[in-house]
């Protein structure tokens, strides 16, 4: 099938904001004395479609993020095998066995009551899901997630679910207009890890933050992935 110009001006534009992105993240590790491989690129696909999404992978992109699963259920079929989802958004207990085979990993566990039944389903399912356990930092009444007060008491009882692989931990700031704003927050999750990681003597190798507009901030305090969705896509 040949290209149209407008899909070609497309692909160039996602080509160009993906070797950018790439660039502010390798800077930020420098920044830091990180190495470059430590951090992943979940470049998030929501509201995109399947099309569009494929410029990214044949640009090399293999990680991708979604955050509906209906939404994903449509389009994940459509792209190459080799790419790779994670679920990033809040799972819907009527959800998570149409989630649990799609993908790789839940950034998004936002309670231990959803963790129960995401375990619940996976051993009905003989799966063995890797997730992060969403922490709402800022407090925020608006938003899910795990309260940082709760945080030590749920963590222990999603480790103790034996189909679950707990992997890390993930937040998602106040909105803000300087990404520098951003920066406690992202400190307080990495902090957050670091205790949790002496009081239940395992370590948690993943920190999910940052997003478009903090992405090299969240690296320059730990992040290991950040998710990338309108640096990448364009606006939604
Ligand atoms: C949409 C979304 C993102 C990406 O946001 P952008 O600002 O477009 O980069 C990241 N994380 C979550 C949880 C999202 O829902």
């Amino acid at each position: 099938m040949s290209s149209t110009a407008a899909e070609m001006v497309i692909s160039d534009r996602i080509a160009g904001n993906l070797k950018r992105v790439h660039e502010e993240m390798a800077r930020a590790c420098d920044r830091v004395g990180r190495a470059h491989n430590e951090v992943e690129l979940v470049a998030v696909t929501k509201t995109h479609e399947a099309e569009t999404i494929a410029v990214a992978f044949d640009q090399g992109q293999r990680l991708f993020g979604e955050s509906r699963v209906q939404e994903a259920r449509a389009k994940i079929p459509l792209l190459p095998a080799p790419a790779r989802w994670h679920f990033i958004g809040h799972l819907q207990k009527n959800k998570i066995r149409h989630a649990l085979p799609l993908f790789e990993m839940i950034h998004s566990v936002d309670s231990v009551e959803l963790a129960q039944q995401i375990d619940r389903i996976a051993a009905e399912e003989g799966l063995h899901p890797r997730v992060l356990v969403e922490i709402n930092v800022a407090g925020e009444a608006s938003k899910h997630g795990v309260p940082v007060g709760n945080a030590e008491a749920a963590l222990e009882k999603i480790l103790a679910l034996p189909r679950l692989s707990l992997e890390g931990l993930m937040t998602i700031p106040p909105l803000a207009r300087d990404p520098e704003n951003s920066r406690p927050f992202f400190r307080k999750l990495r902090q957050l890890r670091e205790e949790v990681e002496v009081s239940l003597g395992m370590k948690l190798a993943h920190l999910s933050m940052g997003m478009s507009d903090d992405f090299t901030v969240a690296i320059e305090e730990g992040a290991t992935l950040v998710r990338v969705g309108t640096r990448i896509f364009g606006a939604r």
